[in-house]
């Protein structure tokens, strides 16, 4: 929403408050929403003090709004082969309040054991990165455009890429999430990321290193810490940690030289 049109619902607000006995009303959803937008929040409480002020305090957080949206994935079979398949779902982790969120592409056998992305060792690479960062895992969100492991015919290993049609049928759950965590920056981890997220195809070479935009949320895409796993060339981690430092700019964080000169 624009401001502009935030000042239009302000004035009107106001306006009718001053000239009805019966106050503004607005549903708890839309003043959790309101919630996220300080400026609009302060603005309410002016217009119409100690209810709505009751109600935006009683208004649910993002952990909470996030919750039904986690239960209505734990019991997900739209993809039924998957539903069987999997052990559990996916869902996300990480702070729900976060200014920068992660996005992969689905959980691999580890991740389906435990529940929760990038705990393998991609994950571990991926704390090591965010530890450069000065983040821990729990200051950022970190979710994958699939909730449930691709299945694998029975006796081989690995994982494997999820399917354009699986992408297209979980990414309304990650697009649920992005909406009420409502980050400062996203980072898409890996090309089939960025196909789930934008339906874009794109090599790496192209897509990585330049902001790009997912809802008007800057989107930074990098490579894969996996893809880094398979390839232990300096040149292509260094280029991971130049799309990290970007993001830090991004966000306003202090770069210490330690920082600058790293290679992961
Ligand atoms: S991958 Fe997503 S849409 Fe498909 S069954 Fe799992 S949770 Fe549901």
């Amino acid at each position: 929403m624009t401001q502009p049109a935030l000042d239009f619902i302000i004035a009107a607000l106001k306006k009718i408050r001053e000239s009805t006995n019966h106050p503004p009303r607005a549903s708890k959803t839309l003043l959790a929403q309101f919630q996220h937008a300080p400026f609009v929040a302060a603005s309410l409480r002016e217009a119409r003090p100690s209810p709505a002020r009751q109600q935006l305090q009683s208004a649910p957080n993002k952990a909470e709004l996030l919750e039904p949206v986690r239960e209505r994935v734990r019991v997900c079979t739209k993809c039924a082969h998957l539903a069987c398949s999997r052990t559990q779902t996916v869902f996300g982790v990480g702070n729900p309040d976060a200014d920068l969120m992660f996005i992969g592409e689905a959980p691999g056998v580890d991740e389906d054991q435990q529940g929760e992305p990038f705990v393998g060792r991609a994950g571990q690479l991926l704390t090591k990165i965010l530890k450069a960062m000065n983040f821990a895992r729990e200051d950022v969100y970190i979710a994958n455009i699939l909730k449930c492991r691709p299945d694998t015919p029975s006796g081989t290993f690995g994982n494997r890429a999820p399917t354009p049609t699986e992408m297209q049928t979980c990414r309304p759950y990650l697009v649920e999430q992005i909406e009420i965590i409502q980050p400062k920056v996203l980072v898409a981890l890996g090309a089939v990321a960025v196909e789930g997220l934008l339906g874009m195809r794109g090599t790496m070479r192209e897509l990585r290193g330049r902001w790009h935009a997912y809802s008007g949320i800057p989107l930074m895409i990098t490579y894969h810490p996996a893809y880094l796993l398979r390839n232990q060339a300096p040149s292509e981690k260094r280029k991971v940690w130049e799309d990290m430092l970007q993001v830090l700019e991004r966000l306003d964080k202090p770069i210490t030289e330690r920082q600058r000169n790293y290679f992961l």
